[in-house]
């Protein structure tokens, strides 16, 4: 079918994005040649997760919309279908936290929501496991890319360089924003206009005998301004039941800020009082993100489609990930895919 077996692409970050769009190449070019440089000593970037006590805690996202992952190429290609369950099956309500009290929102926040039955990451194992002889380097950051004779060079923060034909830049904003700037500095402008808060989820296993509340619900989010640590709380084994065994009850707090030890404090501290616990817990898991969530600027998604003229100017080159395409796990295997499909259709010729 036209394709140039000695293809090399460099994709750069190993986050669900980057992992989607090797493993979209990898079905579409089997033959291509895929480097993944990742900066962490894992992949998976946000997605991650432990199995604690036989409680199966998810570190960053612990769920996402059903609907737009049946539409990315994964689903079917990976059969995740086999893989999902619903979301707060029993279609509990939510509470909001004011002060004391507990005070029902009138609707169920979770309708269409599923999860990895094994965990969110899952999805990560699956991706990474399919793609046959990809040259996977973790603990290994990418500082800049350059263009070169036949594409591009990319150099490493520890000054290795990295000769590819085409590059796929699947990066938080702030390392998105370092390796274009000296290719495409209105990407790069872009994706330094990207902001981050930090969080911190900590996951908690209690004796299911020590919690008082009946927990009838998914959890609470806590209004009330930005003064406390503490911004929500999931009843994890209300809200996805097969995350726990029975006899533990696990919940998920999140607290703003990356500072795990006291994220956990405040955490317990709230857990403690609206549960009407008052003994140790049997475990804690804390997960600290320093880059959490994007917070896009208002014309965030016109300025990105601003940059396709750029992009089409240069040597084969795809941006993938929360940086530039929408933060949902779903959102980030689509952007990986397309950003496959992209660079197929510069290089390969083929349709993808
Ligand atoms: C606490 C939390 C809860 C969330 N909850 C949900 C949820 O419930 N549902 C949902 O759909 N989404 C949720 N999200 C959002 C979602 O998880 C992320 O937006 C998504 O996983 C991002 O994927 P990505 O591949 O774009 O980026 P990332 O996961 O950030 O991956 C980028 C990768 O690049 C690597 N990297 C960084 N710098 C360099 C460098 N210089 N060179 C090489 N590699 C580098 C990183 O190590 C990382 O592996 C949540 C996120 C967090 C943090």
């Amino acid at each position: 079918m036209g394709v140039n077996d000695s293809l090399r692409v460099a994709i750069l970050g190993g986050g669900v994005a980057g992992l989607a769009c090797a493993f979209r190449l990898r079905c579409i070019a089997p033959d291509a040649r895929l480097t993944i440089l990742d900066a962490a000593s894992r992949l998976g970037g946000k997605v991650d997760g432990d199995v604690v006590k036989g409680c199966i805690v998810d570190g960053g996202p612990d769920l996402c919309v059903g609907a737009k992952l049946e539409r990315t190429h994964a689903f079917e290609a990976l059969a995740l279908d086999s893989r999902l369950i619903p979301v707060n099956p029993n279609r509990l309500p939510t509470y909001r936290r004011g002060g004391a009290a507990l005070h029902l929102l009138p609707f169920v926040m979770t309708d269409g929501l599923v999860t990895f039955r094994r965990g969110m990451r899952d999805v990560v194992q699956l991706l990474a496991g399919a793609l046959g002889g990809a040259d996977v380097r973790t603990g290994v950051a990418a500082r800049a890319i350059e263009r070169s004779k036949h594409g591009w060079r990319v150099i490493t923060a520890s000054g290795a360089l990295l000769e590819a034909d085409a590059v796929v830049v699947a990066l938080p904003g702030p390392a998105a924003a370092a390796v274009l700037s000296g290719v495409a500095p209105n990407a790069a402008l872009v994706a330094s206009r990207v902001k981050y808060a930090p969080m911190t989820t900590v996951s908690v296993g209690w004796a299911a005998s020590d919690v008082a509340h009946d927990l009838g619900g998914t959890g609470y989010l806590v209004s009330g301004g930005t003064s406390g640590l503490v911004s929500a709380c999931t009843w994890t084994s209300r809200k996805i039941p097969s995350r726990s065994p029975p006899d533990i009850v696990l919940m998920r707090g999140y607290a703003r800020g990356a500072d795990a030890a006291a994220a956990t404090d405040a955490v317990l501290a709230d857990m403690r009082e609206v549960a009407g616990i008052t003994t140790d817990p049997l475990f804690v898991r804390a997960f600290a993100w320093s880059d959490a969530i994007p917070k896009y600027a208002l014309d965030h998604s016109i300025s990105v489609r601003a940059l396709d003229e750029e992009i089409a100017s240069l040597p084969p080159l795809a941006l993938a990930g929360a940086a530039f395409h929408g933060v949902g796990v779903p959102d980030c295997i689509a952007s990986g895919e397309r950003a496959a499909e992209s660079i197929a259709a510069r290089i390969l010729r083929v349709v993808a």
